[in-house]
């Protein structure tokens, strides 16, 4: 068993209280995978001293300096993608595959905003006065404070790393309990590649004592923080407009299939959306909506393919569905299930927990499909983060929209179309944050905004230049000589 510490001016520590928590196998609750600081907010505390500390001569550093800093830690992240994608999938259960492609995925943020330390970052403008040079440039917000969740363990952090740590800002980061090993990864990266004391300080432990000292403490200046929308709508609520919040929340995303889809297209998309990394995205396809007439042989499609899917333990060679994070999550995913069939729901193939043989020791959902007769009821309202589908079918491409927007989400959405005029309706018409036309729900380019609107999300885009937004500040001149 590993033992990972905290990170605060560059040492690694224990909690003060030596308190320990552990993280467990989801594919063999038996196994220990890692223990870790059982942190109190006296260890954040200790965290946003080093961080006051370290911010004057972070934010003195030439930005092309601190990019170098973050693609080295690049490069180290993917000479190191072998041990730390398998502590990745054997303590979030993610297949191995996609904890590579991930961690791969991180190192490319890593670069990406490394390259973004040779643009301009600010603007030049015409002046109403003679001798007046004026100007915008951006400065660093201060010390921020990174919230993170479980199921992006690696990608998420470095999505807000990246830039905190580019524009200037220093950074306390609290990774999720259930899967912290890869974001403790990250950090030994950056520290590795020359990141001077206190400018990333690294503390874990329970999110609802130490998240308060984040959201309190008046030093840090912002805070930014994706996971559910119970805990994200609570901080929002304490918070009252007081520091600079950045809210990335779930989604209830819709899947549109319209008459004349490419349906094995489609269908391959709802099933990689929906089941892969075990429905556990925020992006997951959990609604599908299907024009009348193409209805009967989509279900007979994702029937078929759902049973051929392979779940297991995603250290396993050609395992497609891994198991869920923990046992509540698994018990959380079939509560709903049960409240949506009495609520009317037909279901269609899989519908229960998976607990004999090799899944005895695991957190395993069947992948699964239901057919509501209305759009109503648990399976169409809420985020179940498992790999359960909701179809409903529509009588027009009209009611197929209504019925995608019929959410208080607004991450993203998907129609399957041959036709470029309705494909153009649908882009106009999507309440959401991101549009994707005959590709599935999930996946995301490093270099463009992600995010949400309505409950999904607040406070400004993540990646790309739209990142920037968040991490500076911006400041007018007028400069008169
Ligand atoms: P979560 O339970 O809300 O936890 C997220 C983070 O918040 C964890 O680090 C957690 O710490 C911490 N936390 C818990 N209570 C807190 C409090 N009172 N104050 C401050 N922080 C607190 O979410 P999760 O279960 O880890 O992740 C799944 C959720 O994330 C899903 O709803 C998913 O849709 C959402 N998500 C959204 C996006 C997006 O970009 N829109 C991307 C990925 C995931 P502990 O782990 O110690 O409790
Ligand atoms: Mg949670």
């Amino acid at each position: 068993m590993l033992t990972k510490l905290n990170v605060i001016n560059n040492e690694k520590v224990a909690s003060t209280s030596g308190k320990l928590f552990q993280t467990h196998n989801p594919a063999h609750q038996s196994e220990v995978v890692a223990s870790y600081p059982l942190s109190e907010p006296i260890d954040m505390l200790s965290a946003v001293d080093a961080a006051q500390t370290a911010l004057p001569g972070w934010r003195a550093t030439p930005i092309p300096a601190r990019a170098a800093i973050l693609r080295k830690a690049a490069r180290l992240l993917v000479e190191r993608v072998n041990p730390v994608s398998e502590h990745f999938t054997r303590e979030e259960g993610k297949t191995l595959p996609e904890a590579r492609m991930e961690t791969l995925r991180a190192a490319e943020i890593l670069e990406y905003f490394s390259g973004q330390g040779r643009y301009p970052i600010g603007e030049m403008y015409p002046a109403e006065t003679p001798k007046n040079q004026l100007y915008s440039l951006r400065e660093p917000v201060g010390i921020v404070g990174l919230i993170t969740p479980w199921n992006f363990p690696i990608a998420i952090p470095t999505w807000k790393l990246a830039p905190a740590l580019l524009y200037g800002n220093a950074v306390i980061l609290k990774p999720a309990s259930a899967a912290p090993g890869p974001a403790c990864d990250l950090v030994e990266c950056l520290l590795d590649a020359g990141l001077p004391a206190g400018v990333v300080n690294l503390v874990m432990g329970s999110g609802s004592s130490l998240g308060n000292v984040l959201l309190t403490d008046e030093r840090i200046n912002a805070v930014s923080f994706t996971g559910s929308e119970e805990v994200g709508t609570r901080l929002r609520t304490d918070n009252a407009g007081k520091k600079k919040l950045q809210m990335e929340l779930g989604g209830k995303n819709p899947l549109v299939i319209l008459a004349d889809a490419n349906l094995e297209k489609a269908v391959n998309a709802v099933i990689f959306g929906a089941f892969w990394s075990a429905g556990e995205k925020c992006t997951a396809t959990s609604r599908l909506i299907v024009e009348k007439p193409v209805l009967e042989q989509v279900l007979e499609m994702l029937v078929k393919k759902i049973k051929e899917l392979k779940v297991g333990d995603g250290l396993i060679d050609g395992i497609q569905i891994c198991p869920l994070i923990n046992r509540q999550a698994v018990n959380t995913v079939a509560d709903i299930c049960r409240a949506g069939e009495t609520a009317g729901a037909e279901l269609l193939v899989g519908g229960n927990i998976l607990s004999e043989g090799e899944y005895a020791d695991g957190c395993y959902f069947a992948p699964s499909l239901y057919h509501l007769p209305k759009p109503e009821g648990p399976l169409w309202t809420e985020e179940l983060f498992g790999p359960v589908c909701a179809v409903v079918s529509a009588d027009s491409p009209e009611q197929a929209l209504a019925l995608a927007n019929d959410t208080r989400f607004g991450l993203v959405a998907s129609v399957y179309t041959q036709s470029l005029p309705s494909a153009q309706e649908f882009i106009q018409g999507f309440h959401t944050g991101i549009v994707q036309i005959n590709r599935a729900t999930t996946g995301a380019d490093v270099h463009v905004p992600f995010g949400g609107i309505k409950q999904s999300g607040s406070g400004g885009r993540e990646q790309g230049l739209a990142a920037r937004e968040f991490y500076t500040n911006l400041k007018t001149v007028y400069l008169e000589w």
